[in-house]
């Protein structure tokens, strides 16, 4: 998904749910009807071609920018209905909605096939600031306690927002690590993040089709099994994890518990035994390099 452009930011305007839940209109002039403004709210059928950006900078509501045509549009996360919604057309012609999720938490949320992740916040729930705290804590821990940092001193480490609906993710092309700070996560949650992380890191850093192929052999996987999801896939579920890189970077964050960490893609591939693992480690480290990541 790409970052949310200006209008994310926005305060938008009231939408009708057909499933009767409350919308919200931070900055409508009246909340119980429907726009007045000159855009125009369609009966038509909407149009949405792409999804630009997902965010939930209001506990309990996600903010749709998405491109395409303005009208009545169905909507779902994580497979429950929404019901029609209603996108309007902003002045320069995106669509903008703010949505009621009856769902706290990351969620796959759809506009008719179009679907991104997004992370809504609990009403209730620490502050955003909070969270940053606790997720830079458990970031330092890990980097302090196992050497990453300086084992990977071309990647940056960082805490990033709660908008992106992901734990943490890896730009591979920038070398940054972003652990995202999502009210209502424990320092143990954020641990497992960034060391799931450094396993996508690794990936990055140590691997090669030849090494990655070894793996999937060790792990039972079929040789042909898809290492990365592709562009423009949102996976919902348990689905997110069926890929190598994704088991791959499981299997490290076993590694760096010292083996306490079952993975969380039970159904893709069975939990490692200690003589796997002990396998996977020499394919990752033949020579002891990170000796200092595995505890
Ligand atoms: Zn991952």
């Amino acid at each position: 998904m790409r970052k949310p452009g200006p209008h994310a930011a926005r305060a938008v305007v009231a939408l009708a749910l057909a499933s009767g839940l409350a919308a919200c209109a931070p900055t409508a002039p009246d909340a119980t009807t429907e726009p007045t403004d000159a855009s125009g709210v369609p009966d038509a059928q909407a149009e949405v071609t792409e999804i630009v950006s997902l965010s939930a900078p209001i506990p309990g509501y996600v903010d749709v920018v998405a491109l395409g045509a303005a009208g009545q549009v169905d909507a779902s996360t994580n497979g429950q209905s929404l019901g029609a919604v209603t996108l309007i057309a902003d002045e320069d012609g995106t669509l903008i909605a703010s949505i009621s999720s009856p769902i706290v938490g990351a969620q796959t949320f759809c506009l008719a096939d179009q679907c991104g992740r997004v992370y809504v916040t609990d009403p209730e729930a620490q502050t955003p600031e909070a969270a940053a705290e606790v997720a830079q804590t458990a970031l330092d821990e890990v980097l302090a306690g196992t050497g990453a940092a300086t084992t990977f001193p071309d990647w940056t480490f960082v805490v990033g927002s709660q908008m992106s609906g992901v734990g943490g993710t890896t730009d591979a092309e920038r070398r940054i690590v972003t652990i995202n700070a999502t009210p209502g996560r424990t320092h143990e949650e954020y641990v497992l993040t960034v060391r799931h992380e450094i396993g996508h890191v690794i990936d990055v850093e140590a691997m090669d089709d030849a090494l990655r192929a070894e793996y999937l052999a060790i792990r039972g996987l079929p040789p042909d099994t898809r290492w990365s999801r592709g562009a423009g896939e949102h996976p919902t579920g348990d689905a997110r994890w069926h890929y190598g890189e994704e088991d791959f970077a499981e299997l490290v964050a076993t590694l760096m518990s010292g083996g306490s960490h079952v993975p969380r893609d039970s159904d893709f591939a069975a939990a490692p035994t200690r003589g796997e693992l002990e396998q996977i480690r020499e394919l990752i480290d033949p020579d002891g390099t990170l000796a200092s990541l595995w505890g």
